[in-house]
């Protein structure tokens, strides 16, 4: 059984106790548009059971998300005849997520429209890198 959270507007989503533009649902996923669209064709893919941050979702769940949305964004570039698109998807306040329960946005992305992104790249230093992987890899 997925966690519920009775509090989540999502989770009421995903109950149907809140109506939605829904465009799609199976066991694990939903997806429906944004109300809030930065572009024509927004979406959000959901899973259907409530974890607030994507490191908190079973590995099945994730292989479900990872199955559909590439075919939802090809459904919403082939609807809205928009060919680029960001997939984001947000962990924590501090990065911008909004509703604590884990969502992926399709978001169109034309000339006037879409997803705006300031990147402030830095450089990778060497010895920070190497540190890095060989603890990344030790945590898997
Ligand atoms: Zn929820």
């Amino acid at each position: 059984m997925a966690p519920k959270d009775s509090n989540c507007i999502f989770c009421k989503i995903v109950d149907g106790d809140i109506p939605s533009y829904k465009v799609y649902e199976d066991e694990h996923v939903m997806a429906f548009l944004d109300v809030g669209p930065l572009s024509h064709g927004h979406t959000l893919v959901i899973p259907k059971g409530h974890w607030v941050t994507l490191d908190q979702v079973p590995e099945q769940v994730g292989a479900a998300i990872g199955k559909v949305l590439p075919k939802i964004a090809k459904a919403v570039c082939k609807v809205t005849g928009i060919e680029d698109y960001n997939i984001l998807q947000n962990n924590g306040s501090a990065a911008h997520q909004a509703v604590g329960h884990v969502h992926f946005h399709i978001i169109p992305k034309t000339a006037d429209s879409g997803l705006g992104i300031d990147w402030p790249s830095g450089k990778l230093d060497g010895e920070l890198a190497a540190d890095l992987v060989a603890n990344i890899t030790q945590a898997l």
